[in-house]
């Protein structure tokens, strides 16, 4: 098996020559790989639609039924197109993008390659899932080539402007909205199935010498903005029920709305590979808040969810050196750590399925280009 078994069965967009785009998931059987297309399947009228969005806010129930249906679909191989005949295409309209920094390992290390000389977590690390309203509309398919961005860096005397010499890269899971909620009401930890539909790989590029300079005091801002990559699948939340760990514990207990009791994360194994070699195997399991924990705090002011959004764990980063997340902690911040053009990133990810073996989450590509002049 690959990873792309009935067990598996994840949703993404798909168009065959040119033509209309539409909802399909992908299954494989033997050495071919299909997409089966699942308006053809079922004539659900959310499923001919150019992204997920329609299909993903009719809530749990539909999701159920609707995976049911592809998997009689996918095991008969009716409805089915060649993998190879398909384009593939961002699989959802992005409405809101948080980006989250649930790593301990992780903002240790930044806060000890960044602030040498302080603390390497801040007071409120422990306390609340650190994170960031991020750029929706900067959210891209795995493949978009991307291009290295300009800007401002700390300079001696005076800053200085120019294409990125720190370009890297951040590997990350994202976590994809499908019911949303009210303006004024809370979304608790233990609600986190009803809203959530799925998870999709996801790269969020930063430019280090950028964000140096211009992340105090407001936070990440045009050092991230200009591109975050995700994979062309969404995996449903179903196929993941067998991935489900405790994470390895917080101290101290969080407040309550942070649910003492929502602490499961997720076993899912990353590889980043930069131009054909794997660099790093960050493990998810390994993270400090767990994606319940971050939906609790991103609505506990009452802030409403859309369908479409989506809500990232930050960089996952574990405690050995082969396991960092970002280019910036395996190189322990050295100036040649970072990418050039032309280099070519590819994060891949698998989880226990539910029928024992592996699934393989939807990889993320992509190559970076010259600043465009
Ligand atoms: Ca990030």
């Amino acid at each position: 098996m690959n990873g792309f078994g009935l067990d598996h069965l994840p949703y993404g967009v798909f168009s065959v020559a040119g033509g209309p785009r539409r909802v399909g998931v992908r299954i494989d059987d033997g050495d071919e790989s299909w997409v089966v297309d699942l308006f053809a399947a079922t004539g659900r009228p959310e499923l001919e639609a150019p992204s997920l969005n329609a299909f993903m806010a009719l809530g749990p129930d539909t999701w159920r039924e609707t995976r049911e249906q592809a998997a009689a679909e996918a095991e008969a191989l009716r409805h089915a197109v060649p993998l190879a005949d398909v384009a593939l295409h961002l699989p959802i309209e992005v409405a809101d993008y948080v980006d989250f920094y649930a790593s301990e390992h992780h903002a240790t290390n930044v806060g000890r390659i960044f602030r040498p000389d302080g603390e390497a977590l801040l007071p409120n690390w422990k306390h609340l899932p650190v994170g960031y309203h991020g750029r929706a509309g900067t959210v891209v398919a795995s493949g978009t080539p991307i291009v290295r961005p300009s800007g401002q860096r700390r300079g001696d005397p005076t800053p200085t402007y120019g294409p990125s010499t720190r370009l890297d890269i951040e590997a990350e899971l994202g976590f994809v909205v499908g019911v949303g909620s009210e303006l004024g009401s809370r979304v608790s930890y233990d609600a986190f199935a009803e809203h959530v539909f799925g998870v999709v790989g996801l790269n969020d590029w930063s430019a280090r010498d950028i964000q140096a300079w211009e992340y105090v005091p407001l936070g990440p801002f045009l050092g991230k903005s200009f591109a975050t990559s995700i994979s062309p699948w969404v995996t449903p939340l179903a196929a993941l029920d067998a991935a489900w760990v405790e994470l390895p514990g917080q101290d101290p207990e969080p407040l309550p709305y942070l649910g003492p009791g929502a602490t499961r994360g997720l076993d899912i194994d990353v590889e980043i590979e930069v131009n054909g070699e794997v660099v790093s195997r960050p493990p998810y399991r390994t993270m400090y808040w767990s994606p319940a924990q971050m939906l609790a705090h991103l609505t506990v002011n009452g802030a409403s969810l859309r369908t479409g959004d989506l809500f990232a764990s930050g960089t996952i980063s574990g405690p050995e050196p082969d396991q960092r997340g970002s280019l910036l902690e395996l190189g322990w911040g050295a100036d040649d750590a970072f990418l050039d053009d032309g280099d070519e990133v590819v994060l891949r990810y698998t989880a226990p399925g539910t029928w024992g073996g592996r699934i393989t989450l939807g990889e993320v590509g992509g190559v970076i280009t010259p600043t465009s002049t």
